[in-house]
């Protein structure tokens, strides 16, 4: 792991805010903010940093890391499962991060249909072996749509002191800028793809001549690529082997949906109560004189909701009512409601998703509150 190696240990000339390794993940977060990617792998993936920063892009719903050293993925794996916070409120979108060991001279089929393939500070480490192999793997097998590669440039070590041959004693080589660019022109031209050229780390100033510390190159699939083209090449076997996977609670697994929609179902019944009782309470002459003790008979119209909840709420044309000790708030109402619509989407749906879970009045179109206010 070289993170960070070159700019801690040569603070006072070459100091960089923020530091280098952030600016590289910031450069990958920007990207996938502007592309949006679905499936992310990141290659090289070390301590699983990068990844842990990517989860909390909403767009990506695939999240893979690859490592050759499984005891560096293994240190901080954890920080990718899932929190107690994300059981609590689940989102729409789905999300499964899985983290690979093997190398990346290697083809696996659980590495296809990517979108955005990342390699920071991953090419360097790289026997010529390796990287021989490298672009078949990656561009030819993988093809993603989109891959970023980032290296050392060679032509800024001047400016590190203490770097004489290379700036991590793991680092097969160091590219120039030219060197760079002629591996990658040529990886480009190989498989289809385009490749622009950029970095971070600037230079001091009046040394603009030697390029950014970390430079970037970015690859784009030039011909879409079509579900058999992904598929004709998959090879018959798994090479990788798994060493961790979280699936995020999401509102797609039905057993977090029932939950949220039981949860809100009640939450409003719940309010829709409060606010007839609350009306009863301050207007007890319009129904008081017929009714034996303890029974309250009342159709409330929309006015009696407070001002925001009356807004939320859509025509019906059944209404909440009490009677004797009892609150039914009909299921077609808390229906209207936008929240419970948009978990639900249909009527349907909801009464199928609350079955069993929630108390309802004998034919099923009411949900039913004891009429006792909530703090006696
Ligand atoms: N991407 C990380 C780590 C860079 S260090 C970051 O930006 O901080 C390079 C990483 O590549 C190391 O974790 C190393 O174990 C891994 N690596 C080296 N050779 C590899 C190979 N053949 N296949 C996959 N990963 C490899």
């Amino acid at each position: 792991m070289d993170k960070d190696y070159q700019e801690e240990q040569f603070a006072g000339i070459t100091k960089f805010t923020p530091p280098l390794y952030k600016q590289r993940y910031q450069f990958v977060k920007d990207l996938v903010e502007k592309h949006k990617p679905k499936k992310v792998a990141d290659l090289g993936c070390a301590d699983c940093t990068l990844l842990w920063m990517l989860k909390c892009c909403s767009c990506i719903e695939v999240l893979a890391g690859l490592d050759v050293c499984a005891t560096v993925m293994k240190e901080n794996m954890h920080r990718l499962a899932p929190l107690p916070g994300d059981y609590l409120q689940p989102p729409e979108r789905s999300l499964t991060v899985t983290l690979h060991h093997g190398s990346v001279a290697h083809k696996d089929p659980c590495m296809l249909g990517f979108d955005l393939v990342t390699c920071i500070e991953l090419i360097e480490h790289l026997e010529e072996s390796e990287l021989k192999k490298f672009p078949e793997v990656v561009f030819g097998f993988m093809a993603p749509s989109i891959v970023v590669i980032t290296t050392p440039n060679s032509e800024f070590n001047p400016l590190l002191p203490g770097v004489i041959l290379s700036r991590h004693p793991d680092h097969k080589f160091e590219w120039s800028r030219a060197q760079f660019e002629s591996w990658a022109l040529e990886t480009a031209r190989s498989y289809d793809y385009s490749v622009e050229f950029t970095g971070v780390g600037d230079p001091p100033t009046g040394m603009e001549n030697v390029g950014f510390c970390t430079q970037i190159g970015v690859f784009v699939r030039k011909c879409p690529q079509t579900i058999e083209s992904a598929q004709s090449e998959k090879p018959a076997e798994a090479v990788y082997q798994t060493v961790f996977r979280a699936v995020y609670p999401s509102l797609k697994d039905e057993k977090y949906l029932q939950s949220a929609v039981v949860n809100e179902v009640i939450f409003t019944a719940q309010t829709i109560k409060q606010s007839l009782l609350d009306h009863l309470m301050s207007e007890p002459e319009e129904y008081s004189d017929d009714l034996a003790e303890g029974e309250l008979e009342f159709q409330p119209s929309m006015n009696c909701f407070p001002e925001d909840l009356g807004t939320l709420v859509v025509e019906n044309s059944m209404e909440p009512f009490v009677t004797g000790n009892v609150v039914y708030i009909p299921l077609t109402t808390i229906f209207s409601f936008p929240r419970v619509n948009e978990l639900c989407g249909t009527f349907e749906k909801l009464c199928e998703l609350i079955a069993g879970r929630v108390t309802l009045s004998s034919d099923g179109s009411a949900v039913v509150l004891s009429a006792e206010y909530e703090n006696e």
